[in-house]
């Protein structure tokens, strides 16, 4: 049924509240492609038929959202990154083999190259709060960048002590008493928490003790500005918000599936805006 339309699709259980189509639905018709990103609702047993018989059903390749992206992670052949994640998101046919990533990895740091060009320079001690499947991301993506101590602060101490079994001795983690001695020698916070996000509880923190040259970076889109920025910015700190993350995340799979690296612009962002206020 080959129609010469490369076509690509995010699956997940639910996935109405997916953005991707609309990203990539205005990357398609800003390059005037022969292509097509769709939804595909899929329930836990129906993922390893659908991903086994990607090419047949007419995909070149597919993004992966909750709760599907361990099992996707186990149905394809994961690089450096997916594996290091524990999670593939993004999923793409070569030579008929399977291959997978994780672009939450690359969407965290190209975000803060586009917001704070260089930032890695000024980078020494990073503190990250939470130590869950979006932590690990960013903490694989700051130790690629060098960064030399991530403190992992977790409510549960637990979690964030897998992280260094996990990752290694950069990451030291701590508890959330110890904030804001950590925050006084940080020069990038990053709240991969749920805290702030609309419909959870805030994230309350006081960010004095952050030397003025910090970047503060939220991981949590809905508010677009979240409060964690809004004191960041009354500061008069440089910070990077979770809908650049979210934007520049995308940009690995149009170009594996559709062969046009595209761009993050304004107008990208601003059509993405619209659709998280409907
Ligand atoms: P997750 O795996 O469920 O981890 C949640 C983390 O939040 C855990 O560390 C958890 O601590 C902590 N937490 C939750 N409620 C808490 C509370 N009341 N007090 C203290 N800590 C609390 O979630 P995730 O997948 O990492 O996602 C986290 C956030 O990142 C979500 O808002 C998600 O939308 C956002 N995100 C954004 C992007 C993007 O592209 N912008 C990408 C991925 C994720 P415990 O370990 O103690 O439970």
């Amino acid at each position: 049924m080959s129609t010469g339309v490369r076509a690509a699709c995010v699956i997940g259980w639910p996935v109405k509240h997916s953005r991707s189509p609309t990203i990539h639905g205005h990357w398609i018709g800003q390059h005037g492609l022969k292509a097509e990103y769709r939804r595909e609702e899929l329930r836990p047993e129906e993922v390893p038929d659908f991903l086994n018989d990607l090419a047949g059903r007419g995909y070149v390749g597919c993004n992966v959202t909750i709760p599907h992206k361990e099992a996707a992670l186990a149905l394809s052949e994961p690089d450096d990154r997916a594996r290091a994640v524990g999670a593939a998101n993004t999923l793409w046919l070569e030579g008929g083999r399977l291959l997978s990533t994780n672009t939450d990895v690359e969407g965290f740091t190209a975000n803060l190259d586009a917001a704070v060009p260089g930032w890695e320079l000024r980078v020494t001690d990073a503190a990250v709060l939470g130590a869950g499947g979006s932590a690990r991301a960013v903490v694989y993506g700051l130790i690629e960048r060098g960064v030399a101590r991530i403190h992992v602060v977790n409510r549960t101490l637990e979690r964030a002590e897998a992280l260094r079994d996990r990752f290694g001795e950069a990451v030291l983690p701590a508890r959330w008493t110890a904030l804001p001695h950590l925050l006084s020698k940080a020069q990038l916070l990053v709240n991969t928490t749920s805290l702030g996000m609309q419909g959870q509880p805030p994230l309350e923190i006081d960010l004095a003790p952050l030397p003025p040259e910090a970047i503060v970076a939220d991981l949590v889109y809905v508010p677009l500005e979240t409060p964690l920025l809004a004191a960041a910015r009354a500061r008069g700190l440089a910070t990077a918000d979770g809908l650049g993350m979210l934007l520049h995340q995308a940009v690995r799979g149009f170009t594996l599936w559709f062969g046009v690296r595209p761009e993050v612009t304004p107008e990208l962002r601003a059509l993405v805006e619209a659709d998280l206020r409907k």
